[in-house]
Order: structure tokens, then sequence, then C-alpha cells
């Protein structure tokens, strides 16, 4: 077999494309490869189709191929150009890659093989080639994949923040709960960015939501209610952002009892600051017996944490008429509870119950995409090198986005 024949054979060359001359170089460590084309050949329009004769040519270009053995491979051709009466001069489809872009398809699909199980700097590596060609592969992957995704009713969604980096910058993240996907990731954490999701969805997808989680946040219940029909039966308060929030009212109890014992020498609280995040069935086993001592002593933050603990009962329920029965209970023992930050959080909860309980009609919670928050967690902690929120955008639909990401 001559080299040529080998490399039409190794590249899939498709007729009329032949493998003209093969150059190795040893010294650089790479293999050149020529296409050409015989005289004569019909030419399809790229834009409709329609066939035509040769124009010219333009100038050679180069695409890297999948290595032979360590050598680097490139594909050299002139591409043939034609002239549509409609669409005038235009390239014509190349059967080894997609318009504009330097690898050839085969490259391509090994490069987001290799993208999706390492870090960047380590794909680039691996397959020797740049940053910034690394980062074309992806976006191009990003945008062949949102090209293609069809128009589907997402029926139950999330909405989260993230801070994209220090400096509190902030991406709002839209996750499929069913299927555990990002859908969208918008700048900040305003009603627009969230308003931007909705905005780019039909009538007919607006109406097939049936749920939305997100924690208590303003701008997100107002682009909610803005732009999906019933919200108000829609929109779900996260009960982990809802713990998250009487949480911390504990902890400025915690703070200001520790801040008075000192002043009377008392270390009672000195270094407990963890023990009453944890909730019980949580605490560690050596920590069990700390703990209890504490709870023994009638420290105001052992009642804050005991009110606590009390709530997560609501989630419990199965019929909402239990469930609001608890939760008038609930709210009286904390607003009379005379610890002042757990009043202020009740109250938080009460001008939003309606719609922490609307988890009796859908049980959803953003820790449904809790998988996907220890995997954004991850692309962050790789990302040593995200010059842009762009590129961390990038990163989340690549490796999160449920998205197809081959060329054909
Ligand atoms: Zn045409």
């Amino acid at each position: 077999m001559q080299d040529t024949a080998l490399y039409e054979y190794l590249l899939g060359l498709k007729t009329p494309w032949k493998v003209a001359r093969v150059e190795l170089n040893v010294n650089e460590q790479h293999v050149d490869v020529w296409a050409e084309h015989p005289d004569g050949i019909v030419w399809g329009c790229p834009t409709c189709s329609r066939e035509l004769t040769l124009y010219d040519h333009a100038e050679e270009r180069v695409w890297r191929h999948l290595d032979s053995c360590q050598y680097k491979t490139f594909l050299h051709a002139r591409i043939p150009r034609v002239q549509c009466p409609e669409h005038g001069v235009l390239q014509v489809l190349v059967p080894w890659a997609e318009p504009k872009s330097r690898f050839t398809l085969l490259f391509e699909r090994l490069a987001i093989d290799v993208l999706r199980q390492c870090d960047v700097s380590g794909a680039t590596r691996i397959l020797r080639i740049s940053w910034d060609e690394a980062w074309g592969l992806m976006e191009r992957a990003v945008r062949r994949g949102q090209e293609r995704k069809a128009r589907k009713v997402v029926r139950r969604i999330g909405v989260d923040e993230k801070a994209a980096a220090k400096g509190h910058r902030y991406l709002t993240l839209i996750c499929d709960l069913d299927k555990g996907t990002v859908e969208h990731v918008a700048e900040d954490r305003k009603q627009e960015s969230l308003e931007e999701y909705y905005k780019g969805l039909t009538k007919k997808q607006l109406e097939g939501i049936e749920a939305v989680a997100m924690d208590m946040w303003e701008p997100y219940i107002q682009a909610t209610a803005a732009r999906v029909p019933d919200a108000a039966e829609k929109i779900v308060f996260d009960r982990f952002h809802v713990m998250g929030h009487i949480g911390k009212a504990v902890d400025t109890v915690r703070k200001q009892e520790h801040r008075e014992l000192m002043k009377e020498h008392d270390e009672t609280l000195k270094g407990s600051k963890y023990l009453w995040l944890y909730s019980r069935e949580n605490l560690p086993e050596h920590k069990r017996d700390e703990f209890d001592a504490l709870m023994r002593q009638e420290l105001r933050v052992g009642r804050a944490w005991a009110i606590k603990e009390a709530l997560r009962r609501l989630w419990h329920y199965v019929y909402p008429a239990s469930g609001w029965k608890f939760w008038k209970k609930w709210y009286f023992w904390a607003t009379h509870s005379r610890l002042e930050p757990i009043r202020k959080a009740a109250e938080t909860l009460r001008r939003h119950i309606d719609n922490i309980l609307t988890y009796y009609l859908h049980p959803v919670t953003n820790a449904m995409s809790e998988g996907l928050n220890s995997k954004i967690q991850k692309i962050k902690s790789m990302a040593c090198g995200f010059r842009n929120t762009e590129n961390f955008k990038t990163a989340i639909y690549f490796h999160c986005g449920g998205l197809d990401l081959y060329p054909c």
C-alpha cells in the first residue's frame, strides 16, 4: 500500500477527494497530507445545494487531524469555491471538517472526549493544542449542542445563584430538576437575569412549567410572577434555603450570647459555632456529650436551636391542613421566644409561607440538583484559568448542559 492510499484510508477521505502527497517531517515530528480532487467535478452550493461547476479555489488551509503514532498530523487542501446565482461566491463543504474549524471532525470528537474527562490545561497537554484552541473547541461544541437542542417543556425548574468569582460576581443558574442539567446561565442575580431565561421560552414552554424551586429572593419572585402563568401556585421556596435562614438566626443568637458571656469571662460557648449548625442526627458521635452538656445549661442558643430543629417537621406533612396547623404553632413559639433574631426570621418566613407550603403540591427542592452543584463546584475549583465569566459559563454548559456536543 502506498502512503497516499494509506492516508486516504486513515483519513476516511471520500470521493472526489484523494490524497495527492504525504510528507513526513522527522525533526519536527509531524506528518503533512495534501488532499486534492480531479477536474470536472460538480459541487453543491453550501447554502442551497444547487449543483454548480468550479469557480476557483480558496487559499490553502490546514486542519489538525488525529496523530499518526506520536506524529502530529495535518491535512492540507484548497477548498473549491462555487458561484451560486442566488448566494454568490462561496466555499463548498468538505467532508472532513465543519466550516471554519481548524480541526478535522475526528480530531474534534477526540478533543471533546478528552475535555470531558479532564481540566482544560490537562487537555491542552494531552492533545497538544493551545489554551485558546481548547476553549474554541468547547465553545463550538456548546454552540452546536444548543442549536440542536429541541424546544421541550421543562416541567420542574430550580433557580439558584452561584458566586462566579471572588468579589461577589453572581451568576443565575436555571436547572431542569428532573434531568439534572443546567438549562440556562445568566449574569448576575437580578430580575432581568431570570427573565432572560423565561423570555427565551415559547408560550407552550412557559405554560408547561409546573414548579419553580428557589430561594426567597425578591428579584427571582418578581421575574417568575411576571412571566410564568399562575406563578403563585408554582413557586416553591426551597426548604434548604428556608432552613438556611433560620440557621443563620441561630448563629446570630449564639454570637450575641457568647459576647455577653465573655464579658463575665465565661467561655461556655467558645468554639461551639459548628455544633449549633448540625441537625440532631448529623451531630458527630464524638461531639454528642459536649452538645448535650451545653443543652442542659438552658442557654438562649439552645432554645434557638430547638426551635430551628422543630421547623424541619414542616416538610414531613402530607396534608396541607396539618402542615398549616403545625406552622401556626411553630410561628407562635418562634415569635414568643424572646429571641430577636429568631422572631425576625419567623417573620420573614411568615411573609413567604404560602410559597413555602406549595411544597405539598410540588415536592421539589434545589437539592435535587445537588449532584449538579458538586459538579459545578468542581468546574470552579479546576478553573484556575477562568479569565472571564464567559469561560465559566461555557464550561458549565459543556459539562452540565446535557448537550449533544459532537460534530456529525
Ligand atoms: Zn445557493
